[in-house]
């Protein structure tokens, strides 16, 4: 079978007494046991029993069966959030004294992150041009613990050659760690592009509807250390384990990932095409378009689909906030990938508490527009766009 199939059908851990279709939803922080010794068993790790939920919950566990069984990975774990999964994968692979060889384009708090969290405990962040394979090479050096990327940076749009990362990552035994929240996992391999970690958000595409937060690190086992290190200490230490009911809201979005996901990144690509024709539109960027810089790249290591999510350039701030005030359909809301369109302005919103020289060595521009493509038809769409920008 398919692992779409596979994900869709994978059976709960344990037999249900009464049968039922959908599945159990743990809401509970401890669990009995029958006697001492199989007491000390679970908590020794030498039977699979859950004992308390901030180290496993068995309704979290099958919602990462079902994404292992659409990734093949070796180990995958959910956490509360994107941010959590990001703060886990890092700090399973780094230490003070140690870099991270990362880009400037990056999601905002991941760069706090970096930059900020991580930096006081002595982490350093080497922010480089990452298309230039030259320049990574050249920042690479015994205390680098990983490269770290987002597949198709938001808002810039570029996406990096996997491949060509992975070599200079697996040449100093170093893992390649890369956020695929904007691709999912179910329309490309991120293994086979040498991919060793990814980490995503499934508040996003998986969530579906915007339902719940929720975070993967989906682990290919390369490193044996990144396992280890999350499973047997970051899990308990950190306590950002998804909780129960994200578990369940969030297997079911994955359930229909794959469908939503195709309907979304079609719109994106009908609706990219016909606001090009639009003359208060200066820039449409969207890796799908033939004529997209990273048109090639994207489509040689994502397939035929680019993504929910495009960005317009208009005249100048005051045309964006305008254009964001006339909006009658697309909702004035920061997330991606809800099943309604989302319109956000970033330079002034999530990239705000960066100063103007900040945002600009980021390329996060005044005049850009982040649109989020949802499950409308796209003919309404592309109306709300038209009108908003018509609009005095
Ligand atoms: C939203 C997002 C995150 C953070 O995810 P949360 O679930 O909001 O914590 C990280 N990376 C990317 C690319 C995102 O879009």
């Amino acid at each position: 079978m398919k692992n779409q199939t596979l994900a869709i059908h994978t059976s709960f851990q344990r037999e249900d007494a009464y049968g039922a279709l959908g599945f159990p939803v743990y809401h509970t922080a401890a669990y009995e046991f029958p006697n001492a010794k199989a007491m000390a068993d679970a908590f020794c790790g030498r039977t699979q029993d859950p004992d308390y939920s901030r180290l496993g919950n068995p309704s979290v566990t099958y919602f990462e069966n079902k994404v292992k069984a659409l990734t093949c990975a070796a180990n995958v774990f959910a956490f509360n959030t994107g941010m959590a999964a990001i703060t886990n994968a890092l700090m399973a692979v780094t230490a003070a004294g140690k870099n991270v060889v990362t880009s400037n384009h990056l999601f905002g708090n991941t760069v706090a992150l970096m930059k900020g969290t991580l930096g006081r405990f002595g982490l350093e962040t080497r922010s480089v041009d990452l298309l230039d394979l030259e320049r990574v090479k050249a920042s690479v050096d015994e205390q680098t613990a990983c490269i770290y990327l987002e597949i198709i940076t938001n808002p810039q749009m570029e996406v990096a050659d996997l491949h060509g990362l992975s070599e200079i990552a697996h040449e100093h035994n170093i893992p390649l760690i890369a956020d695929t929240t904007m691709i999912p996992f179910t329309v490309f391999s991120a293994k086979d592009l040498g991919v060793d970690v990814e980490v995503v958000s499934s508040t996003k595409y998986i969530s579906g509807g915007a339902t719940s937060l929720g975070g993967l690190v989906i682990d290919y086992g390369r490193f044996p250390n990144v396992n280890r290190v999350i499973r047997y200490e970051l899990i308990s230490n950190l306590g950002a384990i998804m909780t129960p009911h994200a578990a369940y809201m969030q297997t079911i979005g994955l359930e229909t990932l794959d469908a939503r996901y195709r309907v979304q990144a079609q719109n994106a690509l009908d609706l990219a095409k016909r606001l090009r024709s639009l003359p208060q539109i200066t820039y449409v960027n969207y890796t799908g378009l033939e004529d997209n810089p990273f048109h090639e790249i994207s489509l040689k290591q994502f397939g035929p689909t680019a993504g929910g999510m495009i960005t317009i350039d208009l005249a100048d701030k005051q045309a964006c906030f305008n254009f964001i005030n006339h909006l009658k359909l697309i909702r004035r809301a920061t997330n991606l990938f809800d099943n309604k369109s989302l319109a956000i302005h970033p330079a002034s919103t999530i990239f705000g508490p960066f100063s103007g020289s900040q945002r600009r060595a980021m390329d996060v521009k005044d005049t850009t527009i982040r649109l989020s493509i949802g499950l409308e038809d796209v003919d309404d769409l592309y109306e709300d766009v038209k009108q908003a920008l018509e609009a005095e």
